[in-house]
């Protein structure tokens, strides 16, 4: 008898064990939709010049590795800052906003997620439906009862607004809602400006706890657009939580570049809950790496790089919004009679085709066209070469 003879296989990560399928796939043809990454037009996956420049500086003046600070390199956490509040703007001259880098923004939101169970146990947690595979399993992770509030409209190709709204009004308070802040996943739709109205001024009644999931900044609109939510719960004088991926937007994915904050009432507060968050760090991995935290709060601190950098976010921003235009209009040329404008209404790097189970099945073993059985598809993944042997694939099963 082995101590793990007991222990059960635990189920694979459904996008991991797509992309093993896809590996061991044969067909000469085969596009890769399954992923949440970033690929150039030729398919490669990008190693942006900003990075590439920084790294450059960096090794002309090498350093020495000691362990970082528990919160991270404070050049980084203040760039951070900068980036999702305003440097100009009045919680960061106050002080109020507790910042702390995190592996990624799954670090992040993990971080937030301790903390919050520590500060309210008893508190659910509220998920769009559908959301990141990994919002539910995290949250549960760090001991909460998730719940999801409608999200996805499939008949309308949109957001039921009305049912999430229902939905955040009947959560009790103390409920932690976690936002996609832009560029939702997986469906890619959005909710407007006017309307992160109506959920900020019902998160403020409610007395709800808003965790805006921020992955993909720069990604839909724009680097200021994107921060929409921000402002607006900002503007409301909430207390609220965001996490910060700089994944896609560095193309740093392997680095694991993120943050959380977390916006107080005041300095004292911010202070002491950033003593909080350090225990959590503390506890679970000591403080942060060096390498990709430097990297981006170098880009983010040189002028020069900086606007590299915004320049190299639009052209991935842009070469998105285009595979979306050249998706609607190839599909249409490929026979698919059904209107897919609907594609270009959706942002960031996924789009909700559309398209059910068995046409994704079908998609993946006729055609070596690999998208999740929910119908999620990579734009990001598209580019000129393989956009038409995925729009005929795609008008094959449909
Ligand atoms: N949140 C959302 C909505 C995401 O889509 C992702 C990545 O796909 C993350 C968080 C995690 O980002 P990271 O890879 O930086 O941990």
């Amino acid at each position: 008898m082995s101590l793990f003879s007991a222990v059960e296989m635990a189920p694979r990560d459904p996008i991991l064990g797509l992309n093993e399928q896809f590996a061991a796939d044969t067909n000469p043809n085969k596009v890769n939709l399954g992923v949440g990454v970033y690929y150039d037009d030729n398919g490669k996956l990008p190693l942006l010049a900003c990075v590439q420049k920084a790294e450059q500086a960096m090794m002309q003046a090498p350093k020495a590795r000691g362990y970082l600070p528990i919160d991270g390199i404070a050049a980084y956490d203040s760039a951070v800052k900068n980036l999702v509040f305003g440097a100009d703007s009045e919680p960061v001259k106050s002080g109020r906003v507790a910042t702390v880098q995190g592996l990624g923004g799954t670090g992040g939101l993990k971080i937030g997620a301790d903390f919050l169970k520590r500060l309210n146990p008893n508190a659910k947690v509220l998920i769009s439906d559908p959301s990141w595979e990994n919002h539910r399993a995290l949250f549960t992770q760090a001991g909460f009862e998730v719940q999801s509030h409608r999200y996805y409209d499939a008949a309308k190709r949109g957001v039921d607004f009305d049912g999430m709204l229902a939905d955040l009004k009947a959560a009790a308070p103390g409920t932690v809602v976690v936002l996609h802040a832009c560029c939702h996943n997986p469906t890619g739709y959005d909710i407007t400006p006017a309307q992160w109205d109506q959920v900020i001024a019902t998160v403020k009644a409610g007395q709800l706890v808003p965790f805006l999931d921020m992955a993909y900044q720069g990604f839909g609109q724009g680097i200021a657009e994107d921060g929409v939510a921000v402002s607006k719960a900002l503007a409301a004088g909430l207390s609220f939580f965001v996490s910060t991926s700089f994944s896609k937007s560095f193309s740093l994915y392997g680095e694991r570049v993120g943050a959380l904050s977390v916006l107080c009432q005041d300095k004292a507060e911010a202070d002491r809950v950033l003593s909080q968050l350090k225990i959590m760090i503390r506890t679970n991995y000591s403080n942060p790496p060096t390498h990709g935290g430097s990297v981006v709060a170098s880009v983010l601190n040189t002028p020069e790089l900086r606007a590299l950098w915004e320049e190299e976010l639009a052209g991935m921003r842009t070469r998105i919004k285009q595979m979306r235009v050249a998706l609607v209009e190839k599909l249409k040329a490929a026979g698919v009679q059904q209107d897919m404008g609907f594609i270009t209404t959706q942002v960031g790097m996924f789009s909700y085709s559309g398209l059910n189970k068995d046409q994704m099945v079908r998609l993946r073993n006729e055609f070596g066209v690999y998208g999740t059985d929910t119908g999620r598809m990579c734009v990001a993944a598209l580019n000129s070469k393989n956009i038409d042997y995925v729009c005929a694939s795609i008008a094959k099963v449909i």
